[in-house]
């Protein structure tokens, strides 16, 4: 990949990509789109990275369906596909807790206060995927916007030669946001799941209406959550949206974000003011 990539850009050819964990869904395949208009060459990756699953968390079960996303990426005229295996992107040797990215205080907080070493795995995998395919810009969906907003740090940080791109969520008829892991949820469950939009879509009629107040739009979202017997709520919040640190009042970049539990199924969404 490293040396395709390297062959491309002697050329000038402007190179897009984008990282993905497989099972693939119209919100990878929005990404794949974006890129598909600025781009040259498109990059899609599948890897399923352990380094960001915690010890109790789904590596094992998450959905693994590269047949059926290969004939996808085909289909949206996708260049390449890199799918390394685990011991290619971590050779013997390689010590994940020594060798490792963290962003702080960012990845410390909301999701990564609830899955502790989640965004050390992530920045330190999409750093390497950046170093082998070398694209001119990197497309990241707003639906994961922590990890959009740790990767932009990382990024400015470390100074990488990488222009980062964000896409909107997709989303069902429903207002559910994809995900690969909608697929975890019983019918009743996937009733219960439109609560995360339900949720913020009630707090942002508020916010339409005039209301700027942290905590009467963080109350609206809990009240919501309460309401759904099959939900538990793991945060609700008016935080910004680089620092997601948490707000008093919502201002120009105000986010609301929100995570909840359905039975064993953990959902994330979000909705900028
Ligand atoms: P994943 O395979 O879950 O790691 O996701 C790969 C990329 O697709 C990430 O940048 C996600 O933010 C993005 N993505 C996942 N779900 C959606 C969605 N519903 N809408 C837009 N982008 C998404």
């Amino acid at each position: 990949m490293n040396s395709y990539s390297g062959a491309l850009l002697r050329e000038g050819v402007r190179i897009g990509f984008v990282p993905t964990m497989g099972a693939l869904h119209e919100g990878h395949l929005s990404l794949m789109r974006l890129a598909r208009a600025r781009d040259a060459i498109v990059v899609a990756s599948i890897f399923v990275n352990p380094t960001q699953f915690g010890p109790h968390e789904d590596l094992a079960r998450y959905p693994r369906t590269p047949e059926q996303d290969a004939a996808l990426l085909q289909e949206e005229g996708v260049d390449f596909l890199f799918m390394p295996s685990a011991e290619e992107m971590y050779p013997a040797g390689f010590a994940t807790l020594a060798t490792r990215i963290e962003v702080t205080p960012l990845g410390g907080v909301f999701e990564g206060a609830i899955r502790p070493g989640h965004f050390a795995g992530v920045a330190t995998v999409v750093a390497k995927l950046l170093n082998v395919v070398r694209p001119t810009h990197a497309y990241f969906g707003q639906k994961d916007a922590q990890q959009l907003a740790v990767i932009r740090r990382m990024v400015r940080d470390l100074d990488m030669p990488v222009e980062v791109v964000a896409g909107p969520t997709v989303r069902e008829d429903d207002g559910l946001a994809l995900s690969s892991r909608n697929r975890y949820l019983t019918p009743e469950q996937r009733r219960a799941a439109t609560v995360l939009y339900r949720a913020l879509s009630s707090a942002h009629r508020r916010y339409a209406a005039g209301e700027r107040d942290g905590e009467a739009l963080r109350r609206i979202m809990c009240a919501t959550v309460e309401a759904e017997p099959l939900a538990a709520l793991d945060y609700a919040d008016l935080v910004d949206t680089a620092t997601f640190e948490p707000l008093a009042e919502a201002g120009p970049q105000a986010l609301l974000v929100i995570a909840a539990r359905i039975g064993a199924t953990r959902l994330i969404d979000n909705m900028p003011l």
